[in-house]
Order: structure tokens, then C-alpha cells, then sequence
């Protein structure tokens, strides 16, 4: 068995003209532009390339974009006074913090200051409890990207064997409830397990984010198996992989992510799609795909 290959960078093309699309009719008859705040502090050269990265997209669909630079050595209340502003603003639809923050700010106390209703990270502790609960507003982008992959490639989810490597607070935790709210049976595997393979080779589908090379080899997957490889990682010679053996592990699974060009180019999408949700439910339009959210 050969997989076929999710092209990533195709479906976030085809998602990003679609939202383009419900944006120019929420401008038209609304007259409402959604708008994404940014807020970055220090000079960090990732986050400032990340940030880069999201206003060009924001530009690309049509949202609005503000960008917010604060010096490193920012006062923890000055940020907070930032974000009260723009939870105050009623063209602002998302608000974003580019983690990570210098250590004089806690981190906790700048998310949870954020308006639960522009939380488009989904970082807020009211949004990670009701994902639990299977009512978020917004799921968080990357997860919220893999499901939409899944979706796109009309993966059944029901029933089947998912097996989740990574359990961080961003993607392994966050994937495995949204999956398991869609009547998945999950399992969730971390640096600590014993005997990684024993519970990869069970999986229907395998949801890899430990920011590992290599970590999963052909031999710890089921053949036919759908793969979803969410890991960036930078080898010496400079080349980006995944976590995943890809050129291995596509003889066996149905289905595989490349890296790059699988799971990377959702997470903005997610972004400017929790943006576009935001402004649309402040005119009361609805989207019933949501409705897998809260199962
Ligand atoms: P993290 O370091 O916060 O968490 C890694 C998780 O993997 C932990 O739960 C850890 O216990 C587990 N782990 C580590 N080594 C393991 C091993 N040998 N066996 C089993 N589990 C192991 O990382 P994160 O923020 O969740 O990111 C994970 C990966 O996903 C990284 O490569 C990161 O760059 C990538 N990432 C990609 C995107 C994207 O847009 N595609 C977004 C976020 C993160």
C-alpha cells in the first residue's frame, strides 16, 4: 500500500477562498470588516517571522491586521492595558499574544485577560475548559486545522482507534478532546510511555506532535492507518521534517501529511477562520460545522 499524500498547502488554499468569499459577503451586506490584533513583544526573530506570516495572511482574505509591538522589557500592566483596549474596540474580532513572553510576564495572567469572545487562539482558560465541555467559541488553531484535514479527506472519525503522540496544552491535549468529542476512542501517549509502539500500532489514526525526527517508523504503524505528522523540526543541514519517517511510513498508511506543506499551513487558516467566526457571530450568523464542536 502506497498512502496518498494530504496536500495541506491545497486544502488551506481552498479554505482561505471560501472564507474570502463569506468575508466580501459579510462587508457587503454588514458593512462589518473582521479585524486581528497582534500584539508582540521583544524582537525575537520566530515570533517575528510568525507574526509576519499571519498578517500577510490576514491581508490575503481581507482581514483587517493591527499590529502591536511592545519592547522587551515591557511592564507586564502595559500589556495588560493593551489588550483592555482592544477588548474595548468593537472593530477588533481576535485578539493574539505571540508567545513566548519575556520571563517578567506571566503568561496565564496576559491570556486570561483577553476577552473570551476574542480569544481567537483559543488559549483562554474559559475556552480550554469548554473544549472539555464541548462548548468552545474557539478551538485552537492547530488542532482546529488537523480536524479540518480529517474533515476535508472525509476521514471517519466515529468509532475508530485514535492514537494521539504529544500531549502539550497546544496540540496533543487540545486534538484528543476535539477528536474524542466526535466519538473517537483516544488514546493520549508522552515522553513517558512505555512501549510507544504497543499503542501507535492500535491506531486507525495517528496524530503525531512530539517534536521528534523519526520518532514513528513503519514498524509502529498499522498498514492502512491514516497519518497526521504535526512536527517542525529543523535537522543541521537544515532540512524541515516531521516526526514521522514520511518516505517509510507512506508505504504502509492510507493517508499521510507531508512536513512541510501538511499540518503547518492549517494552523493560520484556523486563525483567520476563528477571526472571520468572531466577527461574524457579532451579526448573529451561524455555521453548522461547528456543531461537531459541541458534541
Ligand atoms: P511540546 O514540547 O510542548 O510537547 C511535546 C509533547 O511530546 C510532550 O507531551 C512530550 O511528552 C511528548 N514527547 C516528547 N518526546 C516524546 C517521545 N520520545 N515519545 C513520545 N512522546 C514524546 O511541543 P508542542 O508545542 O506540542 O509541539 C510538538 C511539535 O509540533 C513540535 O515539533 C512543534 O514544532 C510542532 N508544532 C507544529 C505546529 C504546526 O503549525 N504544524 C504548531 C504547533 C507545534
Amino acid at each position: 500500500m502506497t498512502a496518498r499524500i494530504i496536500d495541506g498547502k491545497a486544502v488551506a488554499k481552498k479554505l482561505r477562498a471560501e472564507y474570502h468569499g463569506r468575508l466580501e459577503h459579510l462587508v457587503a451586506e454588514h458593512g462589518l470588516t473582521p479585524g486581528l490584533a497582534v500584539i508582540l513583544v521583544g524582537s525575537n526573530p520566530a515570533s517575528r517571522l510568525y507574526v509576519n506570516n499571519k498578517v500577510k495572511a490576514c491581508a490575503e482574505v481581507g482581514i483587517r491586521s493591527e499590529r502591536i509591538e511592545m519592547p522587551v522589557d515591557v511592564a507586564e500592566d502595559l500589556v495588560l492595558a493593551e489588550i483592555d483596549r482592544l477588548n474595548a474596540d468593537p472593530t477588533v474580532h481576535g485578539i493574539l499574544v505571540q508567545l513566548p513572553l519575556p520571563p517578567h510576564i506571566e503568561i496565564r495572567r496576559v491570556l486570561e485577560r483577553i476577552s473570551i469572545t476574542k480569544d481567537v487562539d483559543g488559549f483562554h482558560l474559559y475556552n480550554v475548559g469548554s473544549l472539555l465541555a464541548g462548548s468552545t467559541i474557539f478551538p485552537p488553531c492547530t488542532p482546529y486545522g488537523v480536524q479540518k484535514l480529517l474533515e476535508h479527506e472525509n476521514v471517519q472519525i466515529a468509532g475508530r482507534n485514535v492514537v494521539v503522540v504529544g500531549a502539550s496544552n497546544i496540540v496533543g491535549k487540545p486534538v484528543a478532546m476535539m477528536l474524542m468529542a466526535q466519538d473517537a476512542t483516544v488514546a493520549i501517549c508522552h515522553k513517558m510511555t512505555r512501549d510507544l509502539a504497543m499503542f501507535t500500532l492500535m491506531a486507525d489514526i495517528l496524530v503525531v506532535a512530539a517534536g521528534v525526527p523519526n520518532l514513528i517508523v513503519p514498524q509502529m504503524v498499522r498498514t492502512g492507518a491514516v497519518v497526521i505528522d504535526v512536527g517542525i523540526n529543523r535537522l543541521t543541514d537544515g532540512r524541515v521534517v516531521g516526526d514521522v519517517d514520511f518516505e517509510g511510513v507512506r508505504k504502509k498508511a492510507s493517508l499521510i501529511t507531508p512536513v512541510p506543506g501538511g499540518v503547518g499551513p492549517m494552523t493560520i487558516t484556523m486563525l483567520l477562520y476563528n477571526t472571520l467566526r468572531s466577527a461574524e457571530r457579532t451579526v448573529g450568523i451561524g455555521d453548522p460545522t461547528e456543531a461537531l464542536l459541541s458534541a
